[in-house]
């Protein structure tokens, strides 16, 4: 099947046991081009029943398989030969992602798609250091302890970052032992099949790794309820996180593992360089149109450098790009959807209508497709519902603030706790203010600086359990006390 830009789209039934499968019922579902509204391809929909396939082949391949029993070595040599041949096809797994989320081509082939290449090879190297302790215990035993792998996971992942998502939650699992079902979000199936077959290229052994596409109450309800899964691990709205718990906990009490929603502050104090912290904060906000957990969607900016900094952030606003994400010059593509978009359009509406105001921005661009420009109000109250809900859109909340002790005070006026960012040359304020906040990552003087070995995961509602690092591969392991007669 062919895509627009000549993309070829060859993956589109469920991958279960090693192979291509279309799903039971024969049901198809449509993804779109959010830049025409098109349809780029019909992807078999995945259920329960396909949900039970998918469990069932991750589990003999756990219970029986050599996956887990591998030592962690020839894990790693085989997800090293998955990360080369994802550099391979770096250009094809950006062109899907790009096609399918409306993403910037050029960031995903430059940036997200090799570090997705990184994230495997990362874990590929700690696959081989999982080891557990020796104790002494006592006069009469010791005890040893072993890392095992925690069994059969279901990941399910959201549409903004298709292929750095998949790869995050397969790579550590993988490396720990586990086997997997993976559902990735119904917006984005093109570049996870995609990656499911750069897998099996791999010598990743059948029912290690299945992919099932198809929709959250349905597929995605079936995995986090199925019995025979051992954890979940999602990311997504908190909304759906919750369910998720309950599922977890109404079927046989699986780990659970969140990373959600988040209104994450910037906060910007007088001694900034203006120039260079408007552009942060258009970067915090603009980055893949807004359509990012950790997006600084609430910019709080110090009385002494408001004017300044609003007048240079509006600017710049005006300035940027929205168009093609194929069209290098292009800086902001469309919004994944018709709902997302017309999600943000009545946020818009709100912020204008509760009496925000609207610096720039807040409307449409083109005739076609989900493009939104960037959109600034200022003259924010904090109770306000574009304050404190996640737009997850192109859409700034400016504040200003006299103190520091008013600037953490409104920083954590939030339920979620997922991200913050600082802008100081004062090293004692930026300390004091990192420590302050309730959130699972804070950047200084930078804004979205990922590390495959950084830990990144939410405080308060924006979940719990790390991504990245050696406490993702954690997540995925258990560990064993065996004793014995000295
Ligand atoms: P969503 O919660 O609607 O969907 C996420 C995934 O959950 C999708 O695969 C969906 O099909 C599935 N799902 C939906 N209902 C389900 C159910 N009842 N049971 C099981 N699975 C279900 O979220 P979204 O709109 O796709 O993504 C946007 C959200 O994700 C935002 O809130 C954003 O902040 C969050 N997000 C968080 C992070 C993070 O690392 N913290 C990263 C990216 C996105």
């Amino acid at each position: 099947m062919s895509g627009p830009n000549g993309v070829s789209v060859k993956f589109t039934d469920l991958f279960i046991n090693g192979h291509f499968v279309p799903s039971v019922s024969g049901k198809r579902f449509e993804t779109i081009d959010p830049r025409t509204g098109e349809v780029i391809a019909r992807i078999s929909e995945g259920d329960k029943e396909d949900i039970d396939m998918a469990v069932t082949a991750a589990r003999q391949a756990f219970d029986y398989g050599p996956w887990p029993r591998l030592p962690g070595s020839e894990r790693g040599k085989i997800m090293m030969k998955w990360a080369e041949l994802i550099d391979e096809n770096a250009e094809e797994l950006a062109a899907l992602d790009a096609m399918d989320a409306g993403k910037l081509y050029h960031m995903c082939r430059n940036v997200e798609v090799p570090s997705a290449a990184n994230t495997m090879r990362y874990y590929a190297g700690a696959a081989d250091k999982i080891h557990g302790e020796v104790l002494k215990m006592s006069r009469e035993f010791h005890a040893y302890t072993l890392a095992e792998p925690v069994g059969v996971v279901g990941h399910i992942i959201p549409w903004n970052f298709p292929t750095t998502m998949f790869y995050i939650k397969v790579a550590p699992s993988l490396a720990a032992g586990c086997t997997l079902v993976l559902k990735p979000a119904e917006q984005t199936p093109l570049s996870a099949l995609f990656s499911a077959h750069l897998a099996k290229l791999a010598g990743i052994p059948d029912g290690v790794l299945n992919v099932v596409p198809g929709f959250g109450p349905t597929a995605g309800a079936a995995l986090s309820s199925h019995i025979h899964v051992d954890a979940v691990s999602f990311t997504g709205s908190t909304q759906t996180g919750r369910k998720i718990m309950q599922a977890a906990a109404l079927s046989n009490l699986k780990q659970v593992s969140l990373e959600l929603g988040g209104k994450s502050p910037l906060i910007i104090f007088d001694d900034a360089d203006v120039d260079k912290a408007a552009d942060l904060a258009l970067l915090g906000i603009l980055y893949n149109k807004g359509e990012v957990c950790v997006a600084s969607s609430r910019v709080f900016v110090q009385e002494g450098i408001y004017d300044e900094f609003e007048k240079k952030l509006v600017e710049k606003a005006k300035a940027w790009v929205v168009g093609d994400p194929f069209d290098p010059k292009v800086q902001q593509g469309p919004q994944v959807d018709k709902e997302q978009f017309e999600k943000v359009l009545s946020y818009i509406e709100h912020g204008k209508r509760e009496g925000a105001t609207l610096l720039t921005g807040g409307k449409t661009v083109g005739n076609k497709g989900y493009f939104i420009e960037p959109t600034i109000f200022s003259n924010i109250k904090e109770d306000m519902l574009i304050a404190q809900d996640e737009i997850f859109g192109p859409v700034m909340a400016l504040k200003k603030f006299k103190t520091v002790e008013e600037a953490i005070k409104s920083a954590n006026n939030t339920k979620y706790g997922l991200a913050a960012g600082i802008v100081t040359k004062n090293l004692d304020t930026a300390n004091t203010v990192s420590r302050s906040i309730r959130a699972g990552t804070i950047w200084i003087n930078c804004y979205f600086a990922f590390g495959d070995d950084v830990p990144f995961g939410g405080y308060k509602m924006s979940g719990f359990g790390k991504d990245h690092g050696l406490e993702a591969l954690h997540k995925y392991l258990q560990v064993k006390s065996v004793v014995t007669p000295l």
